[in-house]
C-alpha cells in the first residue's frame, strides 16, 4: 500500500512493523509543474509528443496539460519562434528522479539517430515547481528560478494552476497580473 503524506512512517518506538519494501512504499505522491518548450521544426507536435512521453515516466500520473503558446524569443533574434506549455503531474519520484527522466526524455527528443550527434536540442522540460520543495542547486533549483520573469510560463501555469502556490513566490494568478502577455499567443486547441 503507498503511504500517504502525514501517515507518519517512523516507528520511534520501536514497537509498529516496518513498511513493506517495494517502490509503492518509498514515496508519497506529490503534485509537480513541468515547462514544456520547443522551438525547433514543428514545435507544435513536439511539444504534445512531450506530453504523451510525460504519460509514460514509471510512477508518475499525467494529470493537466496547458493549452499551447506560441512565444516570441527576446535574444537571440534569429531564433524560431518557441511553443511553451506547462503539464501538471502526480508523481511518488523523488525530484532528481524526476529531473533525471526529464533529461532521458529531452536526449531521445533532441538526438534523434539521424541527425548528428551534438545537433539542437528541440525540446526543454523544466521541474518549475515540485510539491513545496525548496532547493538551491546548479543541478536542480526548485521552485524554478526563472518562473517570475517568464510570461511564456506563468500564463499556462496559470491556465491549469491559478491557485498554486509556489514555495517562496507567491500565487501564480498574481504572479501572472505583474507580467504583460507581450510576445505570447494563446495557440488554438485543433491547430496541433
Ligand atoms: P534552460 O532550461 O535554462 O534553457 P537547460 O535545459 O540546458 O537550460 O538546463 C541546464 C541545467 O539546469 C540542467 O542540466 C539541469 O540540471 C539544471 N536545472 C536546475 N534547476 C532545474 C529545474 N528546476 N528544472 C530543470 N533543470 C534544472
Ligand atoms: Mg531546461
Amino acid at each position: 500500500m503507498a503511504r500517504v503524506a502525514g501517515a507518519g512512517a517512523g516507528a520511534v518506538d520501536g514497537t509498529l512493523p516496518a513498511l513493506p519494501d517495494g517502490p509503492a512504499a518509498m514515496q508519497v505522491w506529490q503534485p509537480a509543474y513541468i515547462g514544456v518548450g520547443s522551438n525547433l521544426e514543428h514545435p507544435q507536435s513536439r511539444v504534445l509528443a512531450a506530453f504523451a512521453a510525460l504519460a509514460g515516466i514509471a510512477d508518475t500520473r499525467l494529470i493537466l496539460t496547458s493549452p499551447l503558446y506560441a512565444s516570441r524569443p527576446f535574444a537571440p533574434p534569429a531564433q524560431p519562434d518557441y511553443v511553451n506549455a506547462v503539464a501538471g503531474v502526480l508523481t511518488r519520484l523523488g525530484s532528481a528522479e524526476l529531473l533525471a527522466q526529464l533529461k532521458d526524455i529531452e536526449s531521445r527528443f533532441g538526438r534523434p539517430a539521424r541527425h548528428e550527434r551534438w545537433g539542437p536540442r528541440v525540446i526543454d522540460l523544466d521541474i518549475l515547481v515540485f510539491g513545496r520543495e525548496r532547493r538551491q542547486e546548479p543541478q536542480l533549483t526548485l521552485p524554478h528560478p526563472g518562473i517570475v520573469e517568464r510570461n511564456f510560463v506563468l500564463y499556462p501555469l496559470a491556465d491549469i494552476a491559478p491557485d498554486l502556490d509556489v514555495p517562496g513566490l507567491g500565487r501564480v494568478s498574481e504572479l501572472q497580473g505583474r507580467l504583460a502577455p507581450e510576445g505570447l499567443e494563446r495557440l488554438p486547441s485543433t491547430s496541433a
